[in-house]
């Protein structure tokens, strides 16, 4: 049989052909004939695959991204609203505050826009029905006890990244930081953002765990490739400071794109200071301001939807 067979590849150490290559987990470039030969080439190895991993990982971290890591409404389907500027200027308690409002429902567990969970209330209310969950209609639990029983449920469902950050802001209010972080950090763990977003907070400023920053880049880090805008933000200023200017000026590309309007300014002084090219921040200025366009837009269309919704309400009464 020839060697060129599409289906036969070659071992990355020995040369031989074989229809089975032991691929290396690290990079998936190369392949072995087997654990033999992948162990001896390992030291030659090492070096190409860290530069391969690299590389793969910043083609992800910096790949263009749209909206905000909470994706869209599952009911009005408008990107879910996560005013980047407005986050940024309010206190912190607020931001933790903002996060216990979510609407999501112990059912489902769909986070859905507060939009279309008023309009549903407004409705139910209206024909004198019990409160139900505004995606899968299921009833939900007296919001009187909707605490205590958030907690209790966060002991058995350890998997519900919706469920622990809720958990964690509830946590966070009573001022339990601890327990607060613990739930953020399951979150992070099952891949939400805006898990890694508060890990890498409370790791920062040393609250409910021991302060530590080069763990909390880490976190911004990852949360800034998951789409949160704001750790986007924080990782251009954090690889600024390491004076890598060629991915900071990345990362605060994407940021203004995603409605951080404080990204311009540091673009601005990268401008003046020549590591920013013109067309760089001249299409920041353009995508930023194209993002909040979207963003007003989007408010717009949802607040004539509850408009409408109170308008058939109050037609039915009469
Ligand atoms: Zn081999
Ligand atoms: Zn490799
Ligand atoms: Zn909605
Ligand atoms: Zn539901």
């Amino acid at each position: 049989m020839s060697d060129n067979h599409p289906g036969l590849e070659r071992c990355s150490a020995c040369g031989k052909a074989s229809g089975s290559v032991l691929k290396c987990s690290g990079c998936r470039l190369v392949g072995y004939c087997g654990k033999v030969c992948q162990g001896n080439d390992w030291s030659q190895h090492k070096q190409l695959c860290k530069e391969k991993r690299n590389a793969a990982r910043d083609v992800m971290l910096f790949q263009n991204q749209e909206g905000n890591h909470f994706g869209s409404c599952p009911i009005c389907l408008l990107p879910m609203l996560f005013d980047a500027d407005r986050i940024m200027e309010a206190e912190d308690e607020e931001y933790y505050h903002f996060m216990g409002e979510m609407t999501s429902s112990p059912c489902c567990w769909k986070v859905v826009c507060t939009t279309c969970f008023d309009a549903h209330i407004i409705t139910r209310i209206k024909e004198q029905k019990t409160p139900t969950c505004p995606f899968c209609r299921c009833k939900t639990p007296d919001t009187e006890k909707d605490a205590d029983e958030l907690l209790k449920l966060s002991d058995v469902q350890q998997d519900n990244p919706a469920l622990l950050l809720k958990v964690g802001a509830l946590h966070y209010s009573k001022g339990n930081h601890g327990e607060a972080f613990n739930s953020y950090k399951k979150a992070a763990k099952l891949g939400n953002a805006q898990g890694m977003y508060f890990v890498s907070t409370m790791l920062h400023c040393g609250v409910g765990v021991t302060k530590n920053h080069g763990k909390a880049a880490a976190y911004v880090i990852r949360a800034a490739a998951g789409g949160h805008p704001i750790a986007r933000y924080e990782a251009a200023m954090i690889e600024l400071s390491r004076e890598n200017t060629a991915r900071a000026v990345k990362h605060f590309c994407i940021a203004a794109s995603q409605g951080v309007t404080k990204s311009l300014e540091e673009l601005k002084i990268g401008y003046r200071s020549g590591y920013v090219t013109k067309s760089e921040y001249e299409k920041a200025l353009r995508t930023n301001q194209q993002a909040k366009e979207a963003m007003k837009d989007n408010e717009e269309s949802r607040q004539q939807m509850l408009a409408e919704v109170k308008r058939q309400v109050t037609s039915h009464c009469k």
